[in-house]
């Protein structure tokens, strides 16, 4: 059974999540393509971490090659689709975009990545790559997360087999399980591992990797990548807790994207003012709650939300509340309200912590941290132990998928190179 068919995605959940940004058509593609100045040395490619060439891609575009627009995001970057959807552009590829100096809007990259993808897919074309032959070599990849998928599309390409371990019953891990729906459907991220996979990455799902399972790893394979994560999510270590009714904002997220969570109480409060908590906040009203506030003990200045995430949650009809930390959580059987800073108090049937992870990922022991976070070699994602390394967030202490992308294709390179030197040695 494919990885599509597996998700339960529910229906009506599906229809409440609707796109963010409605796809461009044909026309209008090609039109915003005609935009494009195809400047050279264009800084929009420097702004994306993976280096995709989006003069290149964007002129394919306008000129009707779509496999061939495709085939240049992919080849910078395996997980474009997913990117296409998730990146916050604003701040990356089309924050950068010249056109912002002559007053003009910004090409519209991210929807024309998305385009070229989403064409590839309707085509039903194979991936445009192929595995090298076999080296004999094999790399063990904990976590089937944006960084793994990279690292382990790397090595498919140079002939060395990638075996990917993930806890969870299907890959993606935070593309899958934890980006807003309306941002990447828990559907797009699964078929587009689909594809990836034709490159003959293997999987172990349901599969938990703890130490002494790492330690067979290490002896059976020839290196070892982590891409793991962070650790769990922050506690707020105020009385009351534990109440029924207080989650987090990452259960929260999978639970309705992968269908066991169908709707929320009416008052919801989420703590914490990132990404993650206007994700959850927006996700929120979607689900059904009708009074949906935003608790943070700073100001909107310091919210490490983008701009343009903060909009779209007030837009949604989320209310903010500024300058206030939650004291301790009310309640009998279940969370009834939040007790804030001045005296405040604020009903309740969910609370939802956004927070933060903690940085410091499990299965780290065989490595050096430097807070909380895996020390790589920035050339080569090689770990201070040289048969491990590493990507994601549990180096960079949770970025965007696209940081992930760049991080898992670095180590694959880096791993390949290392194998190489140590082969030419014997
Ligand atoms: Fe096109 Fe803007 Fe990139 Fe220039 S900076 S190549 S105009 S998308």
């Amino acid at each position: 059974m494919s990885f599509v068919e597996q998700a339960r995605v529910h229906p009506e959940t599906s229809a409440r999540f609707g796109d963010f940004h409605p796809p461009l058509e044909r026309q209008a593609a090609l039109a915003e393509a005609n935009r494009c100045l195809f400047c050279f040395d264009a800084p929009c490619a420097g702004a994306c971490p993976t280096h995709i060439d989006v003069p290149r891609f964007i002129k394919k575009i306008a000129s009707g090659n779509l496999a061939g627009s495709a085939r240049t995001i992919l080849d910078a970057n395996i997980l474009g689709a997913s990117c296409a959807r998730a990146c916050p552009v604003d701040v990356l590829c089309e924050g950068a975009c010249v056109l912002h100096r002559y007053n003009k809007k910004p090409i519209q990259i991210g929807l024309l990545q998305r385009f070229a993808m989403d064409s590839l897919h309707a085509s039903g074309a194979p991936l445009p790559f192929t595995p090298a032959a076999d080296t004999g070599l094999s790399v063990a990849l904990i976590g089937a997360g944006p960084a793994s998928l990279a690292c382990g599309a790397e090595l498919r390409r140079r002939g060395i087999r990638a075996i990917l371990y993930d806890a969870h019953p299907l890959p993606g891990g935070l593309n899958t399980y934890g980006v807003a729906e309306y941002k990447l459907p828990l559907i797009e991220s699964l078929r587009e591992i689909e594809m990836l996979s034709q490159l003959g990455v293997e999987f172990h799902f349901d599969t938990w990797i703890d130490a002494q399972r790492l330690a067979d790893l290490e002896g059976e394979h020839d290196a070892v990548f982590l891409g793991i994560g962070l650790g769990a999510i922050r506690q707020l270590g105020i009385p009351d807790e534990h109440l029924p009714g207080v989650t987090n904002a990452l259960d929260l997220i999978a639970g309705y994207k992968s269908g066991k969570l169908t709707q929320v109480p009416p008052r919801v409060v989420v703590i914490g003012a990132g990404n993650t908590a206007i994700d959850a906040a927006i996700a929120s009203v979607r689900l059904g709650a009708t009074e949906v506030h935003i608790v943070y003990r700073r100001g909107p200045e310091q919210m490490s939300a983008f701009s343009f995430e903060y909009e779209h949650a007030r837009l949604e009809g989320v209310k903010f509340l500024w300058h206030a930390q939650p004291t301790r959580f009310l309640g009998g059987n279940a969370v009834e309200a939040v007790e804030l800073t001045g005296s405040i108090t604020l009903p309740a049937d969910l609370v939802v912590l956004a927070i933060g992870q903690e940085t410091q990922p499990s299965l780290s022991q065989k490595v050096q941290l430097d807070r909380g976070r895996i020390i790589i070699d920035r050339a080569s994602g090689q770990t201070s132990n040289p048969k491990f390394f590493a990507g994601g967030d549990c180096i960079n202490g949770g970025r965007e998928v696209v940081d992930a992308v760049a991080d898992g294709k670095r180590a694959g390179i880096g791993i390949a190179a290392w194998l190489e030197a140590k082969l030419a040695r014997i």
